[in-house]
């Protein structure tokens, strides 16, 4: 049996301690595609990438990849099955240059290695190379993160807010670089992120949640018009 779906979640909930922070979510995500996560303020958001990438086991249903469960899978078990992860505030180690944090993205992860100068190309980051991780802007340190999430050699890459803190220009040169992610490498992506003129741009789809639950799934022409999303999110 074959399907589009590189990934399911059903009915999943997260509870922490008396507080549900996730209820009940069930969705599909499209291999290939572009996916935007919306949702207000402690919506669940990070909640569910974390769910998704094993940060996280939910505490009521379950999570598959390819159709096989993965729900009580830890981190890097599904690092290694191609499911990366990047964070809201950039991880990168300092006090090694640009090039080997990227290497120690490969040291992680998989068999399906992509290969290195392609990475190089589609982060941006052939001039800084040789440069200290820790010396490098905002959007470097971003891109520098993205690229040592591509070295796992992931099919999916998760990405909580991915645009934060970047300026107009430089949202440009990030939204491209992940264009340039699914057209050399053919890897999905589920990005969280409140900057909806950059979502509507990028995604294929976009998800919203709120108050841990599922609010619609659609293309962000159909979503972005939806009245009950304009006033539970944007009408702010
Ligand atoms: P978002 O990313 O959409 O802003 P989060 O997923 O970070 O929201 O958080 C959703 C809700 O769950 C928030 O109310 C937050 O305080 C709560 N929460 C998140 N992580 C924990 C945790 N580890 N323990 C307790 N509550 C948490
Ligand atoms: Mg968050």
């Amino acid at each position: 049996m074959t399907s589009n779906h590189i990934m399911s979640l059903k009915a999943v909930g997260m509870r922490f301690g008396s507080f549900q922070a996730l209820s009940d979510l069930s969705f599909d995500i499209d291999a290939g595609e572009v996916l935007g996560v919306a949702g207000p303020n402690g919506a669940g958001k990070s909640t569910l990438l974390n769910v998704c990438t094993g940060g996280l086991c939910p505490t009521s249903g379950s999570v598959l990849l390819d159709g096989q469960d993965i729900t009580a899978l830890p981190r890097h078990s599904r690092c290694s099955r191609g499911i990366a992860m990047t964070f809201q505030i950039p991880t990168v180690i300092s006090s090694l240059t640009v090039a080997e944090n990227l290497l120690v993205g490969r040291s992680f992860g998989g068999s399906h290695r992509h290969d290195f100068d392609a990475i190089v190309e589609i982060a941006g980051l052939g001039d800084v190379l040789g440069a200290d991780a820790g010396t490098v802007d905002l959007l470097t340190r971003k891109a520098i993160m993205l690229g040592a999430a591509l070295a796992t050699g992931p099919r999916i890459v998760f990405m909580d807010e991915p645009l934060g803190g970047l300026n107009a220009d430089e949202i440009k040169r990030f939204v491209r670089m992940i264009d340039r992610c699914r057209q050399a490498f053919g890897v999905t992506v589920v990005m969280v992120e409140h900057k909806t003129r950059a979502l509507a741009e990028i995604a294929d789809r976009i998800l919203i949640i709120n108050f841990g639950k599922f609010v619609c799934l659609d293309r962000p022409s159909v979503v972005l018009n939806d009245d009950h999303v304009v006033e539970i999110y944007l009408g702010k």
